[in-house]
């Protein structure tokens, strides 16, 4: 009887594992080696293997530029930093990914999400994770809009600087999280840290939080910039947090973010926070810059261009 029993057992086992492995199996292993960085990749179909080329050069390319924003590698759970990541991929209809330590997942196609966002930009969203989120980390779901937001600039920021978006579209691709956030449902109801504060709400108001939290971030760097002639920006901003806030040290929340910024930059946004991202006002985004006028400016009037370096700045057209 037991003996029938374990055998029962195994076989239920086995099944079990053919199912998970036919769900979730893969297809090919691989292990490459991209400068200081070894990817050991897990793709799950031939067509994802036939690409690995494209993801070696947009990993290397985002782990450079990132390695370059937080002067330093992404780090694990207990704060090392780490130069070898699992990268899982496959082929799917809707694009879509996610980061852990050490780890990378995507589901590609050559479709695109929201209209911007090619599986490129949604790659450099999910590398991006490795150090915001994983490397330093938010205290609750409150500040989603900060780490979703902020994940969505410097993902679109890095890709223009890299070349896998023009210069063009980078302003076209800016009016897009200023149009969501602004029809949001949300929008003047809830507070950019109330959409945030658990799952169900993240989801419910996923374009007030990414789009808000992505406007946030554009209006604050072009003001920082803007006050400190360029010598300051959110970049700075990124590097404290990388630097001052190992998550498993100590993680951060709203207060910490305006007390790193007033470090960073001398300036007090608390009054910003109250009312943008704690309340409920709506960021005026015409008071800081028209990303309309400075599209048309690029492409018909070079000698007007002069009056958008912040915002060009801030988008990753102009260098620093
Ligand atoms: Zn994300």
């Amino acid at each position: 009887m037991f003996r029938a029993y374990q055998l029962l057992a195994a076989a239920l086992l086995i099944a079990a594992s053919t199912a998970f492995a036919g769900e979730t199996g893969v297809f090919s292993h691989q292990a490459v080696q991209t400068g200081d960085i070894t990817l050991h990749y897990e793709f799950a179909d031939a067509q994802s293997l036939a690409k690995q080329r494209e993801f070696t050069a947009v990993i290397t390319d985002g782990i450079r530029y990132y390695q370059q924003l937080f002067a330093g590698y992404p780090r694990d759970l207990t704060g090392k930093p780490y130069t070898d990541i699992t990268v899982r991929i496959r082929h799917g209809k809707h694009l879509s990914g996610e980061a852990d330590p050490k780890l990378l997942l995507l589901t590609w196609s050559d479709g695109l999400m929201f209209g911007i966002h090619n599986w490129q930009t949604l790659f450099l969203h999910e590398i991006f994770h490795l150090w915001s989120a994983e490397s330093f980390r938010y205290q609750d779901g409150r500040e989603h809009w900060f780490n979703e937001g902020f994940a969505e600039f410097y993902a679109f920021k890095a890709a223009t600087q890299l070349g896998y978006i023009s210069k063009r579209d980078a302003l076209a691709i800016a009016a897009q999280p200023i149009g969501f956030y602004h029809s949001a449902k949300g929008l003047g109801k809830l507070s950019l840290r109330d959409a945030g504060k658990d799952n169900q709400s993240k989801l419910d108001n996923y374009f007030l939080l990414y789009h808000g939290g992505w406007v946030a971030a554009m209006l604050l760097d072009y003001d920082i910039r803007s006050k400190t002639a360029n010598k300051h920006s959110l970049d700075t901003v990124m590097r404290w947090l990388y630097q001052h806030y190992p998550r498993n040290i100590k993680l951060y929340n709203n207060t910490d973010i305006i007390a790193v910024i007033k470090a960073g930059s001398g300036l007090d946004y608390q009054a910003f926070f109250m009312r943008y991202i704690d309340g409920t006002d709506t960021m005026p985004v015409a008071q800081y810059f028209d990303p309309g006028k400075a599209l048309w400016d690029f492409e018909f009037n070079p000698k007007l261009q002069h009056q958008h370096v912040y915002l060009y700045h801030t988008l990753g057209i102009l260098i620093d």
